[in-house]
């Protein structure tokens, strides 16, 4: 879609632990490959891609931050959560820790960003749970239920998804595009 006008630009926020797969997912939006072994401390820290919300015929523009390293001091900056119109809340589906984390990660949002952000929590890392005939392999810390319960407590958006395969990712950030479309229109 490049030489293509946007009609919104809207600011996103990858936040949750180490290693769940924060880059990834944002290299998968962005770049539509998976590096096995990321570089740590050369954690993507932004990317940018148009997306086409259909039914709202309206393009629009996605300027992602990843946390890219930051984990560690768990104090972000306020800058870093300025103006973000989205968050994508990452855990992975085969750490339960990262699960139970992601709720210091939503206080954090819930504290510094704007009360009206979009959150959707986001279970990567499905690819590692299937055996090769697609039944489960015992992998998962996490199941889909518990995503869905808690993302319904706290009125958060929720996928599962894969910066592996690829599977989710751009529809992670299409579903909250459209929540956020959603509240411009209603004036929220
Ligand atoms: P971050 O620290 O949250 O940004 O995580 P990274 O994107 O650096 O990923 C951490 C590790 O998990 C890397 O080895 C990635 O290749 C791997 N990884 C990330 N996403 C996935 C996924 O969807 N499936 C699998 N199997 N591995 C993943």
């Amino acid at each position: 879609m490049s030489g293509i006008t946007w009609h919104y630009v809207l600011k996103f926020i990858i936040t949750g632990d180490a290693a769940v797969g924060k880059s990834s997912l944002l290299v998968r939006l962005t770049d539509q490959r998976f590096l096995t072994n990321p570089d740590p401390t050369l954690g993507v820290e932004f990317g940018s891609k148009l997306i086409e919300i259909p039914e709202e015929g309206k393009i629009v523009k996605l300027q992602c931050w990843d946390t890219a390293g930051t984990e560690s001091f768990r104090s972000i900056t306020r800058s870093y959560y300025r103006g973000a119109a989205g968050c994508l809340l990452v855990y992975d589906v085969t750490s339960r820790a990262s699960f139970t984390n992601a709720r210091s990660w939503l206080a954090d949002v819930r504290e510094h960003a704007d009360p009206h952000l979009t959150c959707i929590l986001v279970g990567n890392k499905v690819d590692l749970c299937e055996a090769e005939d697609g039944t489960s392999n015992g992998r998962r810390e996490v199941s889909t239920a518990e995503g869905e319960l808690w993302a319904k407590e706290d009125d958060l958006l929720f996928v599962e998804a894969s910066a592996k395969s690829g599977v989710n990712v751009e529809i992670a950030f299409e579903q909250a595009s459209r929540d956020i479309l959603d509240k411009i229109k209603r004036g929220v």
